[in-house]
């Protein structure tokens, strides 16, 4: 068995700042990742991190975040964003001056959805990338092991307090791929959960691993139901156009050649906050004003109003990709774009020092919720709160390895044999008509969740996609799925528990997105078509008791801003 003080799942941006903060904390770390760190999906962050860019933006920094959460934010938690958000950047900047500069040798940040003063940096078009790329070279210059191609099946827990878990090693043989690891503290830092959608900016690496595993060790999870769609990602491949295109000044345009905002954010325009942008397209959409001569119905991201020389100054890579998978070039016509799922506000709740409610537990990153981004998260805050709480979890994770006791996983060999059957049990090789494919159950999961827990969602529809939801995990607990020989590989046991993460959360974003019966950020219920803060400002917790979902309240902190009506 394998063990260390802490160990941290995930190698994007949240787990390698968490394992560099617990390191220097004087305990034994290890991540663990099933991606090559440099593939995690941190590195597709175009579009920029934000920064309280001095004193008086500090509280700017704030409301905006606040206003744009649509008050569901917890305010202490934002306070902490920002106010650490000039130390984080610091911390960065101090290894290497990657953001972007005026002539002057002073940041140039640009203004992003809902803010109201320019605070997004960037490194030019791979804000992600080159953050990722600088804490990985520390990473690999200090003494965290790093476990790659390793993908985590199933947390163990004693008296309610992580020991550690179940792993499986790409690079075994099929018959010694079930590892077991221990540890005392357990920081998940598991990224995204998009590909449940069939819509989604995010790769098929994004399945809600962590989110899923944490539930099942009895962890509490927090806003599930709130979803985000970004406004432009291409249509058809729903390649993600970066918020920065409308920064520098693309218009979104109807099929009218109207810059349809004017009437959703009359000052803000395509600056608004992405809940309300896609929100707004999907109105032009239904009431007949978008293109319809493919087989969606889209609307157009418009730079031809740009010279030729600006658009390859300014908007480089998003030729490239217009041209490559768009085949569009931008300085004559308009790009075909349409809304996609993008970012999860909700996931692991944890507290201001980043701990989930299991002992042991800790969470940063996209899979976890504290909550800073509420009913709806603003573009460069995501990679911020990786940082900021990637850091923070470290530290909480490295204290309480030092401050307990190792609790010993006792027969190894009996854990991992019960797994291996119990896994054999899901697969068959032999041929008969109640045979499951994975790619075909996953398929049906994702279109589901695009149909039934979209932009726009009401009683009936979600009711139907719970139905439908709980039909394929009925087919999944009584059939079995094909396999190639008589115990599964290893690529059929990673995509089985993918998949079965994935339906899990599903069934608990519907169930999320049923129970709350108001209209808030990005969660649009056409039955419920206001904001009700007498009955729903609070917070939707979902916990595993019993495999059944336990549902229950937490109200949300505001220490100084009172909700307000949210107009741009
Ligand atoms: C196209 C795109 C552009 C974006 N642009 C921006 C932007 O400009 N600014 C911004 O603030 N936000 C942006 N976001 C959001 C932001 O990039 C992500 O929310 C953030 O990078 C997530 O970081 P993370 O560390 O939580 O996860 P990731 O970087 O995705 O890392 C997750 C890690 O977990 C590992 N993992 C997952 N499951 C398991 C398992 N079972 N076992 C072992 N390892 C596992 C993976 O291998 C990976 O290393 C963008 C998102 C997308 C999709």
């Amino acid at each position: 068995m394998i063990y260390h003080d802490v160990i941290v799942v995930g190698s994007g941006l949240a787990g390698q700042r968490a394992a560099l903060e617990a390191i220097n904390n004087d305990v034994d770390v290890a991540i663990i990742s099933k991606l090559k760190p440099m593939n995690s999906h941190s590195v597709l962050a175009q579009g920029g991190i934000n920064i309280a860019i001095d004193d008086l933006d500090q509280n700017n920094y704030f409301e905006d975040t606040i206003k744009g959460s649509d008050y569901l934010a917890d305010q202490d938690s934002v306070e902490i964003l920002v106010n650490n958000s000039k130390h984080e950047i610091e911390f960065i900047e101090n290894i290497e001056r990657i953001f972007d500069r005026n002539n002057d040798g002073e940041y140039s940040p640009k203004k992003f959805g809902g803010a109201i003063t320019p605070r997004t940096l960037r490194a030019s078009d791979s804000t992600g990338f080159s953050i990722l790329n600088i804490l990985y070279d520390q990473l690999l210059n200090s003494k965290v092991k790093i476990y790659e191609d390793y993908q985590v099946l199933k947390l163990i827990t004693n008296d309610e307090q992580i020991s550690g878990f179940i792993g499986l090693n790409y690079n075994s043989t099929n018959s010694n791929c079930i590892e077991l690891f221990s540890c005392k503290s357990l920081v998940l830092a598991t990224g995204p959960s998009g590909y449940v959608f069939s819509n989604t900016t995010n790769s098929s690496s994004c399945t809600g691993d962590g989110i899923a595993l944490a539930v099942s060790a009895g962890a509490k999870l927090k806003d599930m139901e709130f979803i985000q769609f970004h406004p432009t990602s291409l249509v058809g491949s729903n390649i993600l156009i970066t918020e920065a295109a409308r920064a520098k000044g693309a218009y979104l345009l109807n099929s009218d050649g109207e810059r349809f905002m004017k009437n959703y954010a009359p000052e803000q325009l395509e600056l608004a906050p992405r809940d309300i942008i896609s929100r707004s397209m999907i109105k032009e959409i239904i009431e007949g004003r978008s293109f319809s001569d493919l087989n969606e119905p889209y609307l157009h991201l418009s730079f031809t109003h740009f010279e030729p020389e600006f658009i390859k100054n300014n908007f480089n890579d998003i030729q490239i990709v217009s041209r490559e998978f768009a085949n569009t070039d931008i300085t004559k016509h308009n790009l075909k774009i349409v809304p996609a799922q993008h970012y999860f506000m909700g996931g692991i709740s944890i507290n201001n020092s980043a701990e989930s409610n299991v002992k042991g537990l800790f969470a940063a990153g996209e899979c976890a919720c504290v909550s800073v981004h509420g009913a709806n998260r603003l573009g460069g805050n995501s990679l911020l709160e990786c940082i900021v709480f990637g850091q923070i979890a470290g530290r909480s994770a490295a204290i309480f390895s030092k401050n307990s006791h190792k609790i010993f996983i006792t027969d190894e060999d009996s854990h991992i044999s019960k797994f291996n059957k119990e896994l054999s049990e899901c697969f068959t090789n032999s041929s008969n008509n109640n045979i499951l494919y994975i790619s075909s159950l996953r398929n049906d999961m994702r279109s589901i969740m695009t149909t039934y827990a979209g932009i726009i969602r009401d009683e009936n529809n979600i009711n139907l996609g719970l139905m439908k939801i709980h039909n394929l995990k009925n087919l999944i607990h009584s059939n079995q799925f094909k396999s190639k020989s008589s115990h599964p590989n290893i690529s059929e046991i990673s995509e089985f528990f993918e998949l079965s993460f994935m339906i899990e959360l599903s069934e608990i974003i519907l169930l999320s997105a049923l129970n709350r019966k108001e209209s808030r950020g990005a969660h649009f219920r056409s039955d419920y078509s206001s904001r009700n803060d007498n009955d729903w400002l609070k917070h939707i917790i979902i916990q595993k008791i019993n495999s059944t979902y336990d549902i229950s309240y937490s109200p949300v902190r505001i220490t100084t801003l009172n909700p307000d009506v949210r107009n741009y």
